[in-house]
């Protein structure tokens, strides 16, 4: 018999992934953490039928890394699956570690590979759709401070669930109405193994302020539902209203994926990080 949290989850994720079109393959980014190891093990639980594959990005961050990748191994065995890794060392031939160096306010860079990697690896895999742990905390961090940093491009662009759009892979977050507590309860109960340990290069405090600032105005698990559906409702009236206009996309120059600038932020960034590398190497 299930438990009250196994029943709130699945409902939960059962109403968020009813919303998307029909998808078969899905690529679950797993982080080694107790929200996407929560993530496959609820999806999973939930839709038996559908065919998952877990992907977890090594990013070579000394002493973390490591942790991450054998928590996200333990996870997806658990879940009867093998773990497909890509290593940016071996594959790049770079790590965040070394992007660090040249862009000191790694996180959005860091942020930026991911989803990027995520896609082309979901593309190359054929995938439907790529699922991702955010949780109910996590929006509410990130549409407050749009609103407060008056971001409303980033606002209007808000989605829960973004469609295919070309080589971009859809994207679906069926944790987006699940509280974080309800995560760690959950991952318990389970026995969903998962790394604790922070990040030791990651930088934020502005997001750990508002991270506070939610708390403190909401209380209660009903008013940051209710506080949810307020600002989706501001997200969905900014698109309709003309009032903010999305960049146009168009092929990247030189991978191809589509992008808003001639020459996509993964490539440029790459190619300056590698050149940066190599200046470093020079005798
Ligand atoms: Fe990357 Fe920042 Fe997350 Fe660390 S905290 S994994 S640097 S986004
Ligand atoms: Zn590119």
């Amino acid at each position: 018999m299930s438990s009250r949290v196994e029943e709130i989850i699945r409902r939960r994720v059962l109403t968020e992934v009813e919303k998307y079109p029909f998808f078969q393959r899905a690529v679950v980014a797993l982080s080694g953490g107790k929200d996407s190891g929560s993530l496959l093990h609820a999806f999973i639980d939930t839709y038996p039928n559908k065919e998952v594959i877990p992907v977890h990005l090594n990013l070579g961050i000394k002493g973390f890394s490591e942790a991450s990748e054998c928590f996200a191994k333990m996870q997806a065995e658990r879940a009867g699956l093998r773990l497909m890794v890509f290593n940016l060392k071996r594959e790049l031939g770079f790590t965040i570690m070394d992007a660090e160096r040249l862009y000191p306010k790694v996180c959005s860079v860091c942020g930026g590979f991911k989803r990027y990697l995520l896609n082309k690896i979901a593309f190359e895999l054929g995938a439907d759709i790529i699922l991702t742990a955010h949780h109910l905390e996590d929006f509410l961090v990130r549409m407050l401070k749009s609103v407060l940093n008056a971001g409303f491009e980033e606002l209007a662009r808000f989605k829960t669930y973004l469609p295919r759009n070309g080589n971009l892979i859809a994207k679906g977050r069926p944790f987006c109405r699940v509280p974080e507590s309800l995560i760690v309860e959950y991952a318990f109960l389970k026995g969903i193994p998962f790394l604790s340990e922070k990040c030791p290069i990651g930088r934020k405090e502005n997001v750990e302020r508002f991270r506070r600032t939610v708390e403190i105005l909401a209380r209660r698990q009903s008013q940051k539902l209710l506080y949810f559906s307020s600002l989706t409702k501001l997200a969905e009236m900014l698109q309709n209203s003309g009032a903010v206009t999305m960049p146009e996309l168009t092929p990247c120059s030189s991978c191809g994926f589509l992008a808003s600038s001639e020459i996509c932020s993964f490539c440029a960034r790459m190619k300056k990080i590698r050149a940066f590398l190599g200046r470093d190497q020079a005798p």
